[in-house]
């Protein structure tokens, strides 16, 4: 891709980050759970029913993972956080790659024109000792 159109691109992940609403990071997990007090339809032998759904969400931030139960009609507000987490990622990502591209292209242009300069300097460099050099380097 030409560096144009990757920066082109940028402005794009650009436009798109302004527009992204609430979010947070981390996976939500469905629970049931078992109370462990007898004759308690979640311990029953044959049908049990355990307690639940209980929602849990867990997420890493700056190296420290945590853990919270999410009320049930949070859910919805909290899955929507998620997506556009993810969403965001995915175009700070995309940004870092194009960025990283970029800047190794332009590293390389410029090393390419460098090479060449020095080739065409070395080129029209007269011999050794000639008191012209001088006056040519300018
Ligand atoms: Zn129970």
């Amino acid at each position: 891709m030409q560096i144009q159109k990757m920066e082109k691109r940028i402005e794009g992940i650009k436009a798109k980050l302004v527009r992204i609403g609430e979010m947070r990071p981390g996976s939500l997990n469905k629970q049931f759970t078992v109370c462990g007090r007898s004759n308690c339809r979640c311990g029953d032998p044959k049908n049990p029913k355990k307690h639940g759904p209980y929602y849990q969400l867990s997420y890493v931030h700056q190296g420290k993972s945590t853990s919270q139960y999410i009320q049930k009609e949070w859910v919805g507000a909290v899955r929507l956080q998620l997506a556009n987490y993810k969403t965001f990622k995915a175009l700070t990502t995309e940004w870092v790659d194009l960025a990283l591209t970029i800047a190794k292209e332009k590293f390389l242009a410029d090393k390419e024109r460098l090479t060449s300069k020095t080739q065409a300097l070395k080129q029209k460099k007269p011999s050794i000792g000639g008191t012209k050099s001088r006056d040519t380097a300018k």
